[in-house]
């Protein structure tokens, strides 16, 4: 992940390193080169030309100050740049004050939302919480006993689908699964919900009615960080659809070019709070945008 954009932003540097002062030309050639990075990387059009626009303000404020080492001034400058891009504070997770907190997933099939679950799960009861999975995944074959494994796996209880729990019906499993929750005194319920291969009216409008039902704190747009330009149509469909506060990407580890990650925040406003970063529980962590935009530039 990163990696091309890492080598070619790191190329943009040397062609600045040796340089007394920084002139108009420079500042534009700069630009320039980032801006095919960016792009090469398969980050948004919009993202690109707002990031641009700001490096080229900043930089211009180097021409004007005169400083020297101009090249360390630019990577501040995009340091600082990647790090608001990306989301600038990391975004933690809102608690309802009369629990349990109600943690929906959203995404495409495949995106990885039933593993995210098990891995959020984890993560949780390291935190010192009990929470719950919901399996409202009935679309996907083996997406409940999967569901079950990972429950397992994280040593977390798992409600689905059996007589008198809404067999067939995922809007009654969620319901009844977080009414579960409440007389088992589990302070986080996290629902797993069905996604399709590409955004679909029915799947929207079944995610819309589980959040109706449940009414959850946070609503995660789970993001595959490996399908590139389609991640922003994705996120908007999710967003104007069924509405997220937060976003995980997925598949970090993966060889993508780092578009999605990218221009989710950007694109849609709001917050990437976690990270996925392999097909183990434990490979999830916390998003930082400044540990990211690190990364980036190597
Ligand atoms: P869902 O359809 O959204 O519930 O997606 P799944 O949780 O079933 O994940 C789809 C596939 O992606 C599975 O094979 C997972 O093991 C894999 N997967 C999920 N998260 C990650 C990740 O962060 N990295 C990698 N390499 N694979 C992942």
């Amino acid at each position: 992940m990163f990696e091309t954009l890492s080598d070619r932003l790191s190329g943009v540097f040397t062609n600045l390193r040796g340089k007394g002062r920084l002139t108009p030309a420079d500042v534009d050639r700069t630009c320039r080169e980032i801006r095919v990075a960016l792009l090469e990387a398969d980050v948004a059009l919009p993202v690109v030309r707002a990031f641009i626009a700001r490096i080229k303000e900043r930089a211009n404020g180097v021409i004007v100050s005169a400083a020297l080492n101009p090249a360390q001034q630019i990577i501040k400058i995009v340091n600082e740049e990647l790090v608001a891009i990306l989301g600038g504070e990391t975004r933690r997770l809102t608690y309802a004050k009369n629990p349990p907190t109600v943690i929906m997933l959203a995404g495409l099939q495949g995106a990885g939302k039933t593993t995210l679950a098990g891995k959020l799960a984890l993560w949780l009861k390291g935190q010192g919480h009990t929470p719950l999975l919901v399996a409202s995944d009935l679309q996907r074959p083996n997406a409940v006993t999967q569901l079950q494994i990972v429950g397992e796996q994280a040593g977390v209880q798992v409600f689905a689908p059996e007589p008198g729990n809404g067999v067939g019906d995922p809007v009654a499993v969620a319901r009844a699964g977080v009414a579960h929750a409440k007389v088992r005194l589990h302070d986080i319920v996290i629902v797993d919900t069905a996604g399709r291969l590409g955004v679909d009216a029915d799947m929207m409008q079944q995610a819309v009615d589980i959040r109706d039902a449940v009414q959850p704190q946070e609503i995660l747009f789970v993001l595959d960080a490996m399908v590139g330009q389609d991640a922003v149509t994705t996120a908007e469909a999710f967003r104007d659809g069924v509405g997220f506060n937060g976003v995980v990407l997925t598949k970090l580890d993966g060889d993508a070019r780092g578009g999605a990650a990218l221009s989710v925040r950007h694109v849609t406003g709001q917050p990437i709070m976690f990270a996925s970063t392999g097909e183990k529980l434990a490979d999830f962590d916390v998003f930082h945008p400044d540990r990211m935009a690190s990364r980036i530039l190597g």
